[in-house]
């Protein structure tokens, strides 16, 4: 039996934090402290894990989507980036088959193209060898007459050929859960909505945190040995360093419009006639999203939007590729933008690195900044690595062996057979496209959501009509997921917000209804509830106010 990850789990973590000391404190719930936590848990460390807002909300849930071994690093000499990731993306296929799924990629070349047939040619080649030629499969240069077969929308004027190659793409939300569950299935003690305040210090070391429960409001000290700051693009801040100086932070938007609109069958790569810069268009379900863009970013990473200057830039260039899509911004129907991590790279403040660190300050705070969502496990392998050396050097314990962590299954995980899931799935009287949904979403573990149905006939139906989520899901994301707001409801657990018609507003009422009833919020929660779920649409639409009229024209 799965073990519950509730609300209620969430208040017992924080009691049991504020009485007993743990070895190791995450701070920090994206995909780096969730990675962490699950390797660390996995040796036997007892750990935490907090974070100030849900878990992947910062980054890890606003990404690509994409696994991939980064075709466009072998272009800047990336080998061992490009290499490592490579590794990854098999591993991850492996260890989360439902989260992680291949992903074909058409990548046209146009005249005046900066790159070339030969170059692609080359470079392809590269990027299998850096694989060992163990990729999803390996790619196929095609002519412009296997360019149009495959994607007869795209813009035939000056085609030259191209070529298909295989990455993954993934739930990185989901991805990132999957990760919290598992270090709480080995015996994290793991909160979202709890806030580091300010590190605590004795004789001068990092030795815990004062934490905020930012739902009840109570204050919270952890005591621990070891404090990881895995905080993303708030790396200095909980550091305390100011003014920042670890990372140099780009701002990278995404729109999603109906893939009806644009017509494209697999993924396709796309090198903007606008600046020469590599963009995908992605399908999502019944969607597409196009991103992402990557400009220069110092607000704060809490206050960021897609404004219409991205719009406009993502949807020129997919317009260039497809020329009768005419996307335009009405076609629009959801949007996100997240802030890159990125260390800076030498003494060029403009320079940054796509490689990640791990280091600790004088006062033993060990921090872990840059990197990707793709490499994140072996990050966290080699984080859990420090904390277990650090952990002898101050008690004398044994140093525990390292956590398989690449060949457990992670949650939902423990079968690549997915079709016969789906038909399992089937055989209990679900639609196949609930079927397929519950398996892409859960895995191994759809037979808990489809018992919730049974249990509750009316939990079985739809959130929305034509939509394939559940009210099962939502109980299912409250009891096992620690889902706590409808943004974690609607946004990370399900994906409603992004799928839904003008973001399932027409059930968000009632969604609300569900969460009062089974987490006990009162009248004043459920309204600010639903206030912060109308902010969350007016923000992602916001970039409509300032569209210049034509701008498509
Ligand atoms: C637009 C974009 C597209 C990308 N696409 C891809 C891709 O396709 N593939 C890929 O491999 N990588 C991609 N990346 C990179 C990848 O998403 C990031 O490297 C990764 O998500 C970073 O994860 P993280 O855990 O380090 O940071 P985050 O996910 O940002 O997590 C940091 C967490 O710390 C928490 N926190 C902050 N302060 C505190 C505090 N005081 N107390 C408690 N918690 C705190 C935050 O709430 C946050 O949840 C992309 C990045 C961007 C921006």
């Amino acid at each position: 039996m799965e073990p519950s990850l509730s609300f209620e789990t969430r208040q017992a973590n924080l009691k049991s934090l504020a009485a007993e000391s743990v070895d190791l404190l995450i701070i920090g719930g994206g995909i780096t402290g969730a990675g962490i936590a699950r390797d660390a848990a996995m040796r036997g460390i007892s750990t935490a894990l907090i974070d100030k807002a849900d878990f992947g909300s910062g980054t890890s849930s606003i990404s690509s989507r994409l696994v991939h071994g980064g075709l466009r690093y072998l272009e800047h000499h990336h080998w061992r980036l490009v290499f490592e990731a490579s590794h990854e993306r098999r591993v991850l296929l492996k260890i989360a088959p439902h989260l992680v799924w291949p992903r074909s990629f058409i990548f046209p070349i146009h005249e005046g193209c900066r790159v070339n047939r030969w170059t692609l040619a080359a470079g392809l080649w590269l990027y299998d060898l850096m694989a060992a030629f163990r990729n999803v499969r390996r790619h196929q240069m095609l002519g412009k007459r296997g360019i149009r077969r495959a994607e007869p929308l795209i813009r035939e004027r000056g085609l030259k050929g191209g070529a298909r190659y295989y990455d993954a793409q993934c739930d990185d939300a989901r991805l990132t859960l999957a990760n919290i569950r598992d270090a709480h299935r080995h015996g994290a003690k793991v909160a979202n909505y709890a806030q580091a305040e300010r590190l605590e210090l004795a004789d001068g070391m990092v030795r815990g945190a004062h934490v905020v429960d930012l739902v009840s409001g109570e204050e919270i000290p952890i005591r621990a040995h070891v404090v990881v700051n895995a905080t993303g693009p708030w790396t200095d801040e909980v550091a305390g360093i100011d003014p920042p100086t670890t990372l140099h932070t780009t701002k990278g938007a995404h729109v999603l419009v109906p893939r009806s609109r644009i017509g494209n069958h697999e993924a396709v790569t796309m090198i903007s006639p606008i600046d020469g810069r590599v963009l995908f268009a992605v399908p999502w379900g019944d969607f597409t999203y196009l991103g992402t863009t990557e400009t220069e970013s110092d607000g704060p990473p809490d206050d960021l939007r897609v404004t219409a200057e991205d719009v406009v830039y993502l949807l020129r260039t997919a317009n260039a590729f497809f020329p009768e899509a005419r996307l335009t911004p009405a076609d629009v129907v959801a949007t996100w933008a997240g802030v890159r991590p990125l260390l800076k790279a030498g003494n060029d403040p403009n320079a940054a690195s796509r490689e990640h660190r791990i280091w600790a300050d004088d006062r033993g705070l060990l921090t872990i900044a840059g990197g990707k969502l793709t490499t994140y496990r072996k990050m966290a392998a080699q984080m859990a690595d420090r904390v277990a050396a650090r952990l002898h050097d101050i008690d004398g314990r044994p140093i525990p062996p390292r956590a398989r962590t690449d060949r457990l299954a992670l949650p939902g995980g423990e079968t690549s057979a997915l079709e016969i899931l789906i038909a399992a799935a089937e055989s209990e009287g679900l639609s196949h496209d609930t079927a397929t949904h519950y398996v892409r979403m859960h895995g191994s573990e759809t037979p808990a959501v489809i018992r919730l149905g049974q249990s509750n006939p009316q939990w079985a139906r739809p959130v929305q009509d034509n939509l394939p989520t559940t009210w099962a899901q939502l109980i299912y994301a409250m009891r096992r997921e620690m889902a706590l707001t409808l943004s974690d409801l609607l946004v990370r657990r399900t994906h409603i917000f992004y799928e839904a018609p003008e973001h399932g507003i027409e059930s968000v009422e009632e969604v609300a209804d569900l969460a009062a009833q089974e987490m006990g919020w009162d009248e004043n929660r459920r309204r600010a509830e639903l206030g912060a779920y109308h902010e969350l649409i007016r923000r992602n639409d916001a970039f409509r106010d300032d569209l210049d009229e034509g701008a498509l024209a």
